[in-house]
């Protein structure tokens, strides 16, 4: 059995903005984080490693020599310290704030706990590599104190926004349709890119701008969980006051740091002072207030002096932890996908697909997968419309091979999912790191049945 290092974390700087300063640093906005991710100068030997792995060219440095990553460059994936033999790749982390708040008996502390997590945390407490225990980490979660907010239920609200959108889409750059409900439509042509992938996106806005107009607007699982706990969780489910509720994004993602501080997410407090609920002059406040990794649960189970796997094996799931089967495959490569194209061929056929497991987008062995899903219409008397989609399975991988197809034929996909991280989430870069520097799902390790 493998074990897992220990990643060296320190806590966020204070914005390099200041409160009232401008409101672009380089190309980081007010209120965004900077430099998540860090060489430590003393442990790093210049083995290279980093730089190979690297998903935008953003470490400098040579063989035997002591290497950097550029902050602007930097999409914050976390690859480079997950592959960091010598441990020198370290990780901005919130675990002293959240244990506070752990500590703070008027606070709601709400755990919102990723797909790709559960697989993860069971090998650092001594279970076999790749063992879900979905239930015994929720349990021991709630021994620490916080009450659990499953992101498999918000991933199918994502599931439903995005397939949405992708079907207004067909209609009306396929099918002509015109009217105010596909105004947006109009403004988002094919191919339709996933947006769930924060580093992606990061990488969009810092590399491929002409490419914003094809991501999807949906936004993230984790960021539609934010905006629902502080709003209709808070008054119908918790009812408890949205500012005494703090939201944790538990997650296999370094980047996803970087996105619960961006600035437009904060839809609730939008919504709360809009609606009156809140007083006007309440300070605005983020819809996740801070995200963790699944390093750093394990770190704060380890301070409590917690142990997953003695926690029980059962238990019965409150309101916030009911979801579906299309929300549990988010963490893997071509699960965003596969998700919302069960979605779009009910719509457009009017019937389920035969065969709902879109296995042929899923996978992690190839960068690219490409698909051609046959739907037939029902509106045009069952003619076969043929979705063409593509998987990008890791950035560095496979995503030059596609923006290069696309270059070449602005119409060879209607439907493009991409992940940053090899394999998808289950191997993010806030995901233990293994001694024997295997990667959690790994072609040698059993496959987890559900992840
Ligand atoms: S992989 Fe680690 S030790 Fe090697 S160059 Fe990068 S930071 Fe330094
Ligand atoms: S976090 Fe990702 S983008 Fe940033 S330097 Fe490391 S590998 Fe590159
Ligand atoms: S693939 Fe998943 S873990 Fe990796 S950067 Fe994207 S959201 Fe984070």
């Amino acid at each position: 059995m493998s074990k897992t290092i220990k990643v060296n974390t320190f806590a966020p700087a204070a914005n390099a903005h200041g409160e009232n300063g401008p409101e672009y640093v380089g190309n980081l906005r007010r209120g965004e984080l900077r430099g998540i991710i860090k060489i430590n100068k003393d442990n790093c030997v210049g083995c290279d490693t980093c730089r190979k792995v690297c998903p935008v060219g953003a470490i400098s440095g040579g063989l035997g020599v002591v290497h950097s990553i550029r902050e602007d460059a930097c999409v914050a994936c976390g690859q480079c310290l997950v592959a960091c033999p010598f441990n020198a790749v370290e990780q901005m982390s919130f675990i002293d704030q959240v244990m506070q708040k752990l500590d703070d008996p008027k606070t709601l502390v709400v755990a919102h706990p990723a797909p790709a997590v559960r697989v993860a945390i069971a090998e650092e407490f001594g279970a076999k590599p790749g063992t879900l225990a979905t239930e015994q980490i929720v349990n021991a979660m709630e021994k620490a104190g916080f009450v659990t907010y499953d992101i498999n239920q918000t991933a199918d609200q994502t599931i439903i926004e995005e397939g949405i959108e992708f079907i207004k889409k067909i209609q009306y750059w396929v099918l002509g349709k015109r009217g105010p409900e596909f105004e947006k439509a109009s403004h988002h042509p094919f191919p339709h890119f996933t947006s769930c992938c924060p580093a992606w996106v990061k990488n969009v806005e810092t590399y491929h701008a002409d490419l914003i107009p094809h991501l999807s607007t949906a936004k993230s699982p984790m960021q539609m969980g934010g905006s629902i706990a502080k709003t209709w969780a808070a008054e119908f489910v918790w009812k408890k006051d949205p500012r005494d509720i703090f939201v944790v994004g538990v997650m296999p993602c370094t980047a996803k740091i970087f996105e619960a501080a961006r600035p437009e997410f904060n839809n609730a407090w939008k919504h709360l002072v809009e609606t009156g609920r809140i007083p006007a002059d309440t300070p605005s406040f983020q819809d996740i207030d801070a995200v963790i990794t699944s390093r750093d649960i394990a770190e704060i189970f380890r301070r409590k002096g917690i142990n997953p796997l003695d926690m029980p094996k059962t238990r019965e799931r409150s309101t916030m932890e009911i979801y579906t089967g299309a929300g549990t495959i988010f963490g893997a490569s071509g699960g965003v996908m596969e998700a919302a194209l069960r979605t779009a061929y009910f719509v457009l056929s009017g019937e389920e697909l035969k065969d709902p497991d879109v296995k042929v987008v899923r996978g992690y062995q190839d960068a690219v997968v490409e698909a051609t899903i046959p739907v037939p219409i029902k509106e045009l008397g069952g003619k076969v419309f043929e979705v063409r989609v593509c998987v990008v399975n890791g950035a560095l991988q496979g995503l030059e091979t596609v923006l290069r197809r696309i270059k070449e034929d602005k119409n060879r996909y209607h439907f493009i999912e991409v992940m940053n991280c090899p394999g998808g989430c289950v191997n993010g870069g806030g995901q233990p790191v293994r001694t024997d520097g295997a990667a959690w799902l790994n072609p040698t390790l059993p496959i987890p049945v559900q992840l």
